[in-house]
């Protein structure tokens, strides 16, 4: 049936029938299998990630013209508020396992912040409330552990720099999978205990998210566990694209004129920038000109260094230093392709140092109530930069992807935020030390 061998490990269906190619087979799915970004080669929807012949990345493909009969704007609003509104888009065969309340978080207008950031009109999309485990990791993970389960799989594991160790514990607990998630050992300790508490099996691993990550692959091939971005990172990469899905449906079905992402592997930019491309060619949305900023950590920003020398080699970072360890990743997987992403959508990018993502953290919640991760003080303060540069024109609007929730970083802005002022429960004493003082003239 396809005129090429996989090699032995994705011959067999992993689901219970061992049929050959049968995932294929059988799906009534209207993903219509994996293809390679590269040579455009088609492989059957199993636990694979690389092309066999060109070594390029598998991404799931789709059969639009079936999805555009089959979608419309008004079925999508009919269905619950959860990124499942749009599982037409997503890679299961059947409903979500896993997950099935994830998404639909608010899009914040935010006037204080476009005022502050001097452009006249700014969107959050607000992932610090994502559920359960206040990320957009929430999303990936959701997709890729309801895929797993249609693989057969009963162990999941990540390589990670917090939140996706967050989520895959999270979710696995309460899908009664096994889980281990495998962490850089200097992660923050909201990052930390958010995995451990839902008692998924936590290793710690001497050394930075590249090493992490290569001994995920190494242990993925030896002991047959999904893990999420490793073998089953093509489906795993597509829960990324409900953010963007939501975001055109709560701008009242429009593309956004700009969108800025901060960037790790630089897989959630690659999505928005598909999920847009994707809407448009099912017929919700009117085409219109887009851009897409990426964002990144000065101390670890090897796709911004390469954007903005003007070439497609990305440096592997190999001691990333930056207070956003969410995005230390040195050899982002899919830096070439977020370059890509910015270059045709007329995007730019910037990166910030640690001083400027801590008053970035603090500019979002002062004007907008909303408290971030050191990820989303990277996103506000790039916009920034972008918009001081005429980026992003000043009379235009711009809609920021606020990642992850500042509670798991507290440390990064511990010191930065000031003290309480400590008094005894005395009338007399707060009119004093508090009243008082605050209205001396
Ligand atoms: C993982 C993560 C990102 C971006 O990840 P990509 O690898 O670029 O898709 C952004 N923000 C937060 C908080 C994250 O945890
Ligand atoms: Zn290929």
């Amino acid at each position: 049936m396809f005129p090429f061998s996989l090699g032995e490990v994705s011959r067999v269906c992993l689901t219970s029938c061992s049929k050959t190619y049968c995932a294929m087979e059988k799906s009534k799915a209207l993903f219509t299998g994996l293809k390679c970004r590269e040579c455009g080669r088609l492989y059957p929807a199993v636990a694979i990630h690389v092309c066999e012949f060109c070594f390029g990345p598998l991404e799931v493909d789709y059969d639009y013209p079936a999805i555009k009969k089959l979608i419309t704007r008004e079925k999508i609003l009919s269905r619950p508020r959860t990124m499942w509104r749009f599982k037409e888009l997503l890679p299961i065969e059947g409903e979500p396992t896993v997950g099935a309340q994830v998404g639909c978080t608010p899009l914040v207008k935010a006037d204080r912040l476009a005022k502050a950031l001097g452009v006249r009109e700014c969107f959050v999309k607000n992932d610090t409330v994502n559920y359960p485990t206040l990320s957009f990791k929430d999303r990936v993970v959701s997709v890729a552990l309801s895929r797993a389960r249609e693989l057969g799989f009963t162990t999941v594991a990540c390589a990670s720099t917090g939140n996706l160790a967050n989520s895959v514990a999270a979710n696995a607990a309460s899908a009664g999978l096994k889980s281990y998630v495998l962490i850089p050992a200097d992660l923050e300790q909201g990052k930390v205990l958010g995995s451990l508490v839902f008692g998924t099996n936590v290793v710690a691993i001497h050394g930075a998210y590249d090493q992490v990550n290569r001994l995920c692959s190494e242990i993925a091939g030896k002991y047959g566990w999904a893990f999420v971005n490793v073998n089953i990172r093509p489906y795993y990469a597509e829960g990324s694209k409900s953010m963007g899905y939501e975001i055109v449906e709560q701008l009242g079905w429009k593309l956004p004129r700009h969108i800025v992402a901060c960037m790790a592997s630089g897989s959630l930019l690659t999505k928005l920038h598909k999920s847009f491309n994707e809407m448009v060619k099912v017929g919700l949305v009117d085409p219109s000109e887009f851009h897409i900023h990426g964002a990144q950590a000065t101390g670890c920003s090897p796709i911004s260094q390469a954007f903005k020398a003007n070439t497609d080699i990305i440096k592997p970072v190999a001691h990333p230093k930056t207070i956003a360890k969410s995005l230390a990743i040195g050899t982002p997987a899919d830096g070439f392709y977020a370059i890509k992403s910015m270059r045709e959508t007329g995007g730019s990018c910037e990166d910030v140092t640690d001083p400027e993502i801590v008053e970035g953290i603090q500019l979002l919640a002062s004007c907008e109530g909303i408290f971030a991760e050191t990820a989303g003080g990277v996103t506000v303060a790039s916009t920034k930069k972008l918009v001081a540069a005429g980026k992003i024109p000043r009379n235009e609007s711009v809609v920021l992807c606020i990642t992850g929730h500042g509670l798991k970083t507290q440390e990064a802005i511990a010191g930065h935020c000031g003290q309480p002022r400590l008094i005894n429960a005395r009338l007399s004493e707060f009119d004093e030390k508090i009243y008082q003082a605050d209205n001396k003239k």
